[in-house]
């Protein structure tokens, strides 16, 4: 048997009715939109647009703001280092938060090997941004904030409507990277006033391989250098044949999780009450990150006193788990390290992310098991030590 899937922040199964929207396009609709003389390019550009349009609609924007990618690391990059490319004239400061994913770090520290200068805010023992902290970082050259909106480790939810307004009053650009946040709650780009928005498929029960970047056309109008050169795509800022089955599968994925998503959170903030209730019983478990605001699917622990290796070898045989993030496995969480937690707590810690499948069953299964071996776990690791 499988063990019990409990890591939806690193990806979600394709929703049924995602896979019904995408079928036509594996095959009779198979033409390259950019072939403008001929019918088959015509039925999928209408697709391609139609998708757009749902899209911007969803993040309150118009369609030409909206630019497909491969995903929200693509979409994340474009962000970070075709504004910094477009805007170095006035300015080579950028802020960014400790907790962020590393398709925002990794850019940054790229850039900062270019000449650009960057600032890594440090957060809260709650995981969230000071904002004072924010304003006193931000300088006359600062050009780029990119703080996301729902945290991958510990789910929390940073103030973007605070943080977009701030920026605004500066003439600052602001990205955020909603990967997780998008489909789980509605997001509305003019009343937080944001400026640049990464978003992906594959965490809300769309495909793999496929997500956008939304890029302000209007006060203020955003410039972006392309990163890639080729085919004129996109308004020349992405070039490459659209993946136009994956981006109808995106607003199908946006669509349905949308539709559902109020139900679905009061679904999982109950399981996700009896998860964190059923562990509270054991004594000496942290919970890493605010209560809230945080996402309805995310629960993140430390098991203080137990060998890290150990706990998660003998989760792995019942639950689908992750010490951090799917992209970092291996390494003691470099989020939890910013709450102020240990190396060594973060490496006992695990992230439970619960999702559209997960059921009251399973959190039972998952509740008993933990209750059983911790204990055990604990004597083991209190001999060796
Ligand atoms: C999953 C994730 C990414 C990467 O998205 P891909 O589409 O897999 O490239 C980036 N940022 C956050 C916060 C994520 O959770």
């Amino acid at each position: 048997m499988r063990p019990i899937y409990l890591d939806y922040h690193a990806t979600s199964p394709l929703d049924e009715r995602v896979w019904q929207a995408m079928m036509p396009y594996w095959w009779e609709r198979f033409g390259n939109p950019a072939s403008g003389g001929h019918a088959y390019g015509w039925e999928v550009q209408a697709a391609v647009e139609m998708a757009r349009e749902e899209l911007a609609a969803s993040l309150n924007t118009v369609p030409e703001s909206i630019l497909f990618t491969s995903g929200a690391t693509e979409a994340n990059n474009l962000a970070i280092q075709g504004v910094a490319a477009a805007y170095y004239a006035q300015g080579r400061h950028i802020v960014t938060v400790q907790t962020e994913h590393r398709a925002v770090l990794e850019p940054c520290q790229h850039l900062e090997s270019l000449g650009f200068e960057v600032t890594y805010l440090p957060v809260q023992p709650d995981g969230l941004l000071d904002l004072e902290q924010l304003r006193q970082a931000l300088r006359r050259e600062t050009i780029l904030v990119s703080v996301m909106a729902a945290n991958n480790e510990i789910g929390v939810l940073q103030p973007l409507r605070e943080i977009g307004v701030m920026c605004r009053e500066r003439g600052i650009l602001l990205h955020t990277d909603a990967a997780q946040a998008v489909g789980k709650m509605p997001l509305d780009v003019q009343d937080l006033q944001v400026d640049l928005l990464s978003l992906t498929a594959h965490k809300i029960g769309g495909p793999k391989g496929v997500g956008a970047l939304f890029v302000r056309r209007d006060r203020p109008r955003v410039q972006l250098v392309p990163q890639m050169y080729g085919g004129g795509q996109e308004q020349g800022w992405r070039a490459g044949t659209l993946a136009v089955p994956l981006i109808v599968g995106l607003a199908a994925a946006v669509r349905w999780a949308l539709a559902e998503w109020e139900t679905e959170q009061a679904r999982l903030l109950h399981l996700r009450t009896a998860l964190w209730q059923g562990l509270q019983k054991l004594d000496d478990v942290l919970l890493n990150g605010a209560w809230s605001p945080r996402l309805a699917g995310n629960l993140n622990v430390t098991f203080q006193g137990v060998n890290g290796a150990e706990l998660h070898r003998r989760f792995q045989a019942v639950m689908a788990v992750s010490a951090g993030s799917a992209c970092s496995s291996g390494r003691p969480s470099h989020v939890l390290q910013a709450l102020g937690r240990s190396r060594q707590a973060a490496a006992s810690s695990v992230r439970f992310g619960l999702g559209r499948w997960t059921t009251a069953t399973e959190i039972q299964q998952v509740v008993d098991y933990v209750q059983e071996i911790l204990p055990e776990l604990r004597q083991k690791s209190y001999i060796k030590t």
